[in-house]
């Protein structure tokens, strides 16, 4: 019995044999050990958590759960949210719907408005909304283009579709031919992106502003002959190849950004018959998606994105005023309010 006692305080054996200021030591060492756990462990918890949506501080607390969702509140600017706050799903009443709607639109492409909303049993203006929603969550513009870059300048009418059933519809002004400026842009290793340049004439400094910390020195551009894109390439000091697309005689092509302003042309002339160049931005991006063609993976990833992205619902209700932003500083058009719907929570919510 007694032996079995003593075996019982065998491992403490090392530690009781310690001198005091050993054991001080050791115990010192221990809770400085334990510290650093407790730490790494809370790090991993914050990690899971989302970062706040209101000023993307990443240390908050979990205050439970409310219709099933975990919701949150920050620690800097002590605002409640949840993973959904700010997403293309905030104030999304109908999910299961929404959800079916985004796999439809990520899959299928461009469907009518009116075939959207008798399939779903929607509004007109519940698609047109969910359609812009989920557009503003996807992220088609790569940080950098590699190796063979295809580069395009295509440039699309100018339009204030959707003006004349607005409260602005009196002051808005005649038609007008002032082209709207694309950068098409594509490389051989899956990245491809267009970029709205500006409203009128292209200038170099617009090229630069979207493409020149995207395009390193030892890549080579491929483009039709453009004044911009060359002056651009020789100002960066890019090697660049241009070619005349009537006058050909070695054949050079570029093929990907070719395609790819194809798609945008498809979508926005046959299928919407025309959009308001307000909306252009998140069309390219459809056009981008849907030229990847799509495998089963990558919509997965995209449900992915558009889940995380934690401004898009900012950014839509918002679009008005972001178009405004872009039309003062890089349009020779005048700007003209076209929508004039208020949403309860837009200024509120900045990202
Ligand atoms: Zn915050």
């Amino acid at each position: 019995m007694i032996l079995q006692i003593y075996n019982i305080f065998a491992p403490m054996n090392p530690f009781t044999t310690l001198s005091p200021s050993q054991r001080i030591a050791h115990l010192d060492q221990l809770q400085a050990e334990h510290k650093a756990m407790c730490k790494k462990e809370k790090a991993l918890v914050f990690s899971n958590r989302p970062a706040c949506p209101f000023c993307n501080q990443t240390h908050v607390h979990s205050v439970g759960f409310r219709n099933g969702i975990n919701h949150y509140r920050c620690t800097s600017c002590k605002k409640s949210y949840s993973a959904r706050t700010g997403t293309s799903f905030y104030w999304i009443h109908h999910r299961q719907k929404f959800d079916l709607y985004m796999q439809d639109m990520l899959t299928n492409g461009h469907k009518p408005l009116k075939q959207m909303c008798l399939k779903y049993k929607i509004s007109v203006l519940t698609a047109f909304d969910w359609r812009h929603k989920i557009l503003a969550a996807l992220n088609c513009s790569p940080k950098q283009f590699k190796g063979l870059i295809e580069l395009r300048n295509s440039a699309y009418r100018f339009s204030r579709k959707g003006a004349r059933l607005s409260k602005s519809s009196e002051n808005a002004p005649e038609r007008t031919s002032t082209p709207v400026q694309l950068l098409i842009t594509a490389d051989y290793n899956n990245n491809a992106g267009i970029n709205i340049a500006r409203i009128g004439k292209l200038k170099v400094s617009d090229i630069e502003q979207h493409l020149a910390k995207r395009i390193d020195q030892d890549h080579v551009i491929v483009s039709p002959y453009s004044k911009g894109i060359h002056e651009f390439a020789k100002t960066k000091k890019l090697a660049i190849t241009t070619f005349s697309e009537r006058n050909n005689p070695h054949e050079l092509d570029d093929k990907k950004a070719k395609e790819l302003n194809e798609k945008l042309k498809l979508l926005i002339i046959q299928q919407t018959r025309g959009v308001s160049t307000k909306y252009l931005d998140h069309y390219s991006r459809w056009a981008v998606i849907t030229y990847n063609l799509l495998s089963e993976q990558s919509v997965k990833q995209l449900k992915k994105e558009i889940e995380n992205h934690n401004s898009a619902w900012y950014s839509y209700v918002n679009i008005e005023a972001i178009y405004k932003q872009f039309a003062v500083k890089y349009s020779d058009e005048d700007f003209v309010q076209t929508s004039h719907r208020q949403w309860k929570f837009a200024n509120k919510l900045k990202v």
